[in-house]
């Protein structure tokens, strides 16, 4: 039976997109393989790209804070993954491009893991999964069915930090709606 270890191995070397070409590793994503809550981000930061797992800069402080005041969970009871899993050059946006190319492995992720809810960090991942061009402030504040599990779109981390009070609020009430869609 296929694990998520053997597709992280097999994804460790992939070259599907020029992505490959300036990333330092693969950032295949870390958590329980059985978790019941994912998450998916955009991609990896100079940070993740260094140490090889995902949210480990200054969104992923972010996200741990709010996932222990929210749900009251650590990291390692989630998985954490993102949309493209190879840094993208000065952190510019993945190209959809880029984004099709990389998709096969979060659609394996998503499989295997099988989670009762995702919520997606950021546009690219809600428009990626929600197959939408709507933005992320129209998309949030809201759950979505998502096949057997339930989509919760939130803004991205960085928002938050950029952004003060409101972004922060927003996050916080959405880390509650997956909190509720998490123990339906
Ligand atoms: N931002 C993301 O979208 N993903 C990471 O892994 C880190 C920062």
């Amino acid at each position: 039976m296929l694990t998520l270890d053997a597709v992280a191995h097999e994804a460790a070397t992939c070259t599907r997109c020029p992505l490959a070409l300036g990333r330092t590793q693969v950032v295949f994503g870390m958590g329980r393989a059985d978790a019941d809550l994912l998450f998916i981000g955009e991609g990896p930061g100079a940070e993740e790209d260094r140490q090889g797992l995902p949210f480990v800069g200054r969104s992923g402080k972010l996200l741990d804070r709010l996932l222990e005041e929210e749900l009251g969970i650590t990291r390692a009871e989630c998985y954490i993954a993102n949309v493209v899993k190879c840094r993208p050059p000065e952190n510019r946006d993945p190209r959809p491009e880029e984004i099709d190319a990389c998709r096969p492995w979060l659609a394996q992720q998503l499989e295997l893991i099988s989670p009762k809810v995702v919520v997606t960090l950021g546009r690219f991942a809600a428009q990626l999964l929600l197959e939408t061009s709507e933005g992320i402030t129209k998309l949030r504040g809201r759950t979505y069915p998502y096949g057997s599990a339930v989509l919760v779109p939130t803004l991205h981390p960085a928002a938050a930090l950029r952004g003060g009070a409101e972004p922060l609020a927003q996050m916080r009430a959405d880390f509650v709606r997956a909190k509720i869609a998490l123990a339906a």
